[in-house]
C-alpha cells in the first residue's frame, strides 16, 4: 500500500467479477502513477475480452434476483453504500488526489458529489411510476410499466474518478439493472475502492462488476458487441463516444453519451464583473481546467473587455500550483504528458497568431505535468483554441460587440454541453438563455453540477441526461400492456 489510508481495506488492486477480486487471465498488469510526482502507486490487472465476457455473464445471472427485489430493498443497500462512501470520504479523497492530481479539498468535494448520486437515486428508485392511460376501447385498458433495461456497461473517464461512476451506476442499480464498469486507466484505484465499499454495503455477487485495462478498446469491443449488454453509458472523448455508438448499432443498444464540450462563458457589458470573475475562476480553473463543462471560450463585450481582463488576472494570480496533497494548493497537475503537450500546442498556436499571454503561458516546472494558470488576450476565432477543447488552465478572452455576435460565436461549434453568461438585464437573460444551443446554461453562475439537476449535452456533446428525476429514464424500458376482453 503506497498510499497511507486509514482503512487499508480500501486499497484494492484487482478487478471484481461475480463477487470476487480477480487478476487478469494473463497475469498481466499495468502501472498507476501519480501525475504530480511520477511515483509508481500500484499495478492493476490488464484485462481483456475474456474477463469482460465473464463479468457480463455474472451481471446477467445476478439480474434475475436483483430486479425482483423491491425498490425499497435496493434503496436500503444503496443508502448503505452512500453512508460508507461518506464515512470513507478522507481515504477516497486521498486516493483520488494521488492518482488524479486534483487538490484534496476538490477531491473531498467530489466524494460528496459522487456519493450524492447514490443517495439521490436510492430515493428516486422508489418513484419509477407507470401509467394507466385513458383507453381507446370500452373493453380495453392501457397500462404502462417501466422495467429495468438489463445489464448495463459503464465506461468512465479519469477527470471525475468517482462521480462519473456513481452518476451512471446509482440510477442503473436503483432501477434494478446490474452493471459492468470499465474505469479509466489513469484512475482505477478510486473506482476499485468504491466497488469495495459497495461490496460491504451488501450488493449481491454479480450485481456490480469492474474490469480494468491499460487500453479501453478490447473491453469496449466486448461490452458493445455482447448482446446481453442492453445499455452503454459512456463519458469521455467525442472520438471514442462516436466509435462506441457505431459499435453499439449492431446489437441496437440504448446509449447514453456524455462527450466533449466547448463551453462559451459570455460576459455582457451589464454584468456584475466581480461575480463574473468569481464564476470564471470556478468554471475555468476547477480541476486545473479538466472538466467537460469548463469555460473554454471566454467571450467579453468590448466595453468591459479590459476591465474584466484586469480583474480576472488579479484573481488568477492568486491561484497556487503544486501537489494536491499540500495545504492551500488550488491547481494540481494535468493528468499526463499527452494532456500537457496538447495545452502547450494550443497556447503556442494562439500566441503565434497574435494572442498575448498576460499571465502564464507555459509549464510551471519544466518536464512536469504542471501548467501555469494562463490568460490569453486578443484571441480570435481563427485560432485552434476557439474550436478545440482545451482541458487545461488556460482562459482565452475573445471580444464581441453585440448580443447577436455573442450568440453567433457561442453557437458556432458542433458541441453543446454547458454555456455560461453574465448579464443583469432580464430581457437579455431570457433571450440569450433561450438562444444558446446547449444542454446546460449557467446564468450568473459558474458551478452548475448537482445531483438534483439534469446534466447532459446536445449536438455532438451527447445523448441522455444524468442526475435528477430524469436520470433513471435511460435505464428503464417502457412496456405497454393492453388488457382487452373486459
Ligand atoms: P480521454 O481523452 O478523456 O482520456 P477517452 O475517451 O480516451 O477520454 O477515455 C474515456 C474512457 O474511454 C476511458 O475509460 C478509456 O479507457 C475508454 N476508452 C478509450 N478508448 C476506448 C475504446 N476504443 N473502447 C472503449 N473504451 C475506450
Amino acid at each position: 500500500m503506497t498510499i497511507q489510508l486509514t482503512d487499508s481495506g480500501l486499497w484494492q488492486t484487482h478487478g471484481h467479477i461475480d463477487g470476487k477480486w480477480v487478476a487478469s487471465d494473463s497475469g498481466k498488469t499495468f502501472a498507476v502513477v501519480d501525475p504530480a510526482t511520477g511515483e509508481h502507486l500500484a499495478d492493476v490487472p490488464d484485462m481483456g475480452a475474456a474477463e469482460t465476457n465473464r463479468a457480463i455473464d455474472a451481471a446477467n445471472a445476478a439480474l434475475l434476483t436483483w430486479r425482483a427485489k423491491t425498490a425499497k430493498e435496493r434503496a436500503n443497500i444503496l443508502r448503505k453504500w452512500f453512508d460508507l462512501c461518506m464515512a470513507a470520504q478522507a481515504d477516497l479523497a486521498l486516493l483520488m488526489t494521488r492518482e488524479q492530481g486534483k487538490p484534496l479539498a476538490e477531491a473531498s468535494g467530489e466524494v460528496a458529489y459522487g456519493a450524492s448520486f447514490i443517495e439521490w437515486f436510492a430515493e428516486e428508485g422508489k418513484r419509477i411510476y407507470g401509467d394507466v392511460i385513458p383507453s381507446h376501447g370500452a373493453d380495453k385498458r392501457i397500462i404502462t410499466v417501466k422495467q429495468p433495461i438489463g445489464v448495463v456497461a459503464a465506461i468512465t473517464p479519469w477527470n471525475f474518478p468517482m462521480a462519473m461512476i456513481t452518476r451512471k451506476c446509482a440510477p442503473a442499480l436503483a432501477a434494478g439493472c446490474t452493471v459492468v464498469i470499465k474505469p479509466a486507466e489513469d484512475t482505477p484505484l478510486t473506482a476499485l475502492a468504491l466497488v469495495g465499499l459497495a461490496k460491504r454495503a451488501g450488493f449481491p455477487d454479480g450485481v456490480i462488476n469492474i474490469v480494468t485495462a491499460s487500453h479501453g478498446a478490447e473491453i469496449g469491443a466486448e461490452l458493445t458487441a455482447n448482446p446481453i449488454v442492453r445499455k452503454l453509458s459512456f463519458t469521455g472523448s467525442t472520438q471514442v463516444g462516436k466509435l462506441l455508438m457505431r459499435q453499439c448499432s449492431d446489437t441496437v443498444k440504448k446509449v447514453s453519451l456524455e462527450l466533449g464540450g466547448n463551453a462559451p462563458f459570455i460576459v455582457f457589458d451589464d454584468a456584475d464583473l466581480d461575480a463574473a470573475v468569481a464564476g470564471a475562476i470556478a468554471s475555468k480553473y476547477r480541476n486545473a481546467g479538466q472538466t467537460c463543462v469548463c469555460a473554454n471560450r471566454i467571450l467579453v463585450q468590448e466595453g468591459v473587455y479590459d476591465a474584466f481582463a484586469a480583474k480576472l488576472a488579479e484573481a488568477v494570480g492568486k491561484l497556487r500550483v503544486g501537489l494536491g496533497t499540500e495545504k492551500g494548493i488550488t491547481q494540481g497537475p494535468l493528468i499526463n504528458a499527452k494532456a500537457i503537450e496538447k495545452v502547450e500546442a494550443l497556447v503556442e498556436d494562439a500566441v503565434s497568431r497574435g494572442a498575448k499571454a498576460v499571465l502564464g503561458g507555459d509549464r510551471a516546472k519544466p518536464d512536469s505535468n504542471f501548467f501555469t494558470p494562463t490568460i490569453l488576450t486578443g484571441v480570435t476565432s481563427n485560432m485552434r483554441i476557439f474550436s478545440e477543447e482545451i482541458f487545461g488552465p488556460v482562459a482565452p478572452l475573445f471580444k464581441f460587440s453585440s448580443e447577436e455576435d455573442a450568440i453567433r460565436m457561442a453557437n458556432d461549434t458542433p458541441f453543446g454541453l454547458a454555456a455560461y453568461f453574465y448579464a443583469r438585464d432580464i430581457g437579455r437573460i431570457w433571450r440569450v438563455g433561450e438562444a444558446l444551443e446547449y444542454g446546460i446554461v449557467g446564468i450568473n453562475e459558474g458551478i452548475i453540477s448537482t445531483e438534483a439537476a439534469p446534466f447532459g449535452g446536445v449536438k455532438e456533446s451527447g445523448i441522455g441526461r444524468e442526475g435528477s428525476k430524469y436520470g433513471v429514464d435511460d435505464f428503464v424500458e417502457i412496456k405497454y400492456m393492453c388488457l382487452g376482453g373486459l
